[in-house]
Formats: structure tokens, sequence, C-alpha cells
């Protein structure tokens, strides 16, 4: 199964993807996390990147694009992947169907999480990332056993320096300009399902299961 996580900033791609890789033992590539990863190493790449990704816009699409080609083909992808937070916009999911198709693969399906801007900021600001091992956590709907310590690795939990109100506002405007236009390219191609992701985790990982499975 080669699948894509599409929907705003906040709406539970990460969480639901996390849970999904782990009962389908698929890789759940976070294109967000890779980058954050270059940010924190200080690489080329994070140096280049750091201001774009805190003030909320799209980093290059060459850099996104690098890096998850490259990602998809690794040996662990070759079963199928979950790819969360790409592609963003039409370059990017160009890009992607011509990789797929030079590899003799293709999306199976693109899950749509659809869920109101007023519920998002309510997640985006409680939301709290760990450190070591990128699992997601929010104060009040999914809180960790022990404040600021994460349930899986012991790692500190801290919150996105992009969850800020400005940065959260400028993402919903990239969004809505450069991401939303996708939702009609994939309904085109017949791959796109949609699930309610207002709903709470357990509810929408139900609906995510019988949507990838049987489509919605
Ligand atoms: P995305 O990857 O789409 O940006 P996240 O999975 O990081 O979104 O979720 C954003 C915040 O909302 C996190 O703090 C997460 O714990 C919380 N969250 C995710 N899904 C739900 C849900 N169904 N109900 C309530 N809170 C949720
Ligand atoms: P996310 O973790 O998915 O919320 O992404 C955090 C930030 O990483 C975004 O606001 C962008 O700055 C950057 N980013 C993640 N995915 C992409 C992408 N496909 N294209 C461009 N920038 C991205």
């Amino acid at each position: 199964m080669n699948l894509v996580f599409l929907g705003p900033p906040g709406s539970g791609k990460g969480t639901q993807a996390e849970r999904l890789a782990e009962k389908q033992s698929l890789p759940h590539i976070a294109v967000g996390d890779l980058l954050r990863e270059e940010v924190r190493k200080n690489s080329e790449t994070g140096q280049r990147i750091k201001a774009v990704m805190e003030a909320g816009n799209l980093v290059p699409d060459e850099v996104t694009i690098t890096l998850t080609c490259s990602r998809i083909t690794q040996p662990d992808a070759q079963k199928g992947f979950i790819l969360d937070g790409f592609p963003r916009n039409t370059v990017q999911a160009e890009a992607l169907d011509k990789r797929l198709k030079e590899e003799n693969k293709m999306l199976n399906r693109v899950v749509y999480f659809d869920i109101s801007e007023e519920q998002i900021v309510n997640r985006l600001s409680g939301r709290r990332s760990c450190k070591k091992c990128g699992a997601v956590y929010h104060l009040q709907f999914n809180p960790p056993k022990n404040e600021n310590v994460c349930d899986k690795c012991g790692g500190e939990l801290y919150q996105r320096a992009d969850d800020a109100e400005n940065a959260i506002r400028t993402r919903f405007a990239v969004y809505r300009q450069q991401t939303q236009p996708l939702i009609d390219r994939y309904k085109r191609e017949k791959i796109l399902v949609n699930v309610e992701a207002g709903k709470d985790i357990k509810e929408v990982f139900a609906e995510l299961l019988l949507a990838i499975q049987y489509g919605s």
C-alpha cells in the first residue's frame, strides 16, 4: 500500500500515520520530520531552511523532492509507505508521480483529513512533540503520562516554533493556496478517500482503516 496523507496542518496526519505504521508495519515518512532533522543537525540544507520553516512557509521544492524521492526508494519502503506532508503543491505531486512511474509503482490511496480550521487552532496550540523520536502529544487530547516526557522513548517534549500564532496563520494560508488544489487532482484520479478528522483519535483511526481498505 502506497499512501499519501493530505490535509491542513494539525488535522492529525502524523498522529494517525504513527498508529497505522505500527499496525501495518509500514514506514511513516513525515517530510516535516526529515526537514526538522536537517535543521537539528545544522546541515547546509538545515541552515538554508530553518527560517522558512519557522515562519510557516514551504521550503524549496528541490529540497523536499530530493529528500522524499530518495526516502521512498529505500528498502523498507518497497512493500509500501505512508507519506505524510508530501506532496504539498502541484510541482511536488508531479515529481512524485514521475518517480513512482520510474519504479513501476503507483499511489494506492490519498487520504484527505477533513476538518474545520476552528478545531485545528486548538490542536496546534496544545501540540507537544518529542525531541528524540518525533512522537506527537496534545496537552488535553492526548497527554503524555508524565508531563514533558515522551511515553515511548523518555525523550523531552517541546513546542514547535511554527506552532506559534503567526506561523499558524501563514501555514493555513499556504495550505489553502498551494495544497488544497491537490484534492481535486486526486479526486480526478479516483484515489482520494475522505476521513472525518474532527472526531477523537480512536474514531478517526477506525474510519481511516475502513477508508484505506474499502474507500469512502
Ligand atoms: P498534523 O500531522 O496533521 O500536523 P498532528 O498529528 O501533529 O497533525 O496533530 C496535531 C495535534 O492535534 C497534536 O497535538 C495531536 O496530539 C492532536 N490530535 C491529533 N488528532 C487528534 C484528534 N482526533 N482529536 C484531538 N486531538 C488530536
Ligand atoms: P509538518 O511537520 O508537516 O507540519 O511540516 C512543517 C514544515 O516543514 C512546513 O510548514 C514547511 O515549512 C516544511 N515542509 C514540510 N513538508 C513540506 C513539503 N512537502 N514542501 C515544502 N515544505 C514542507
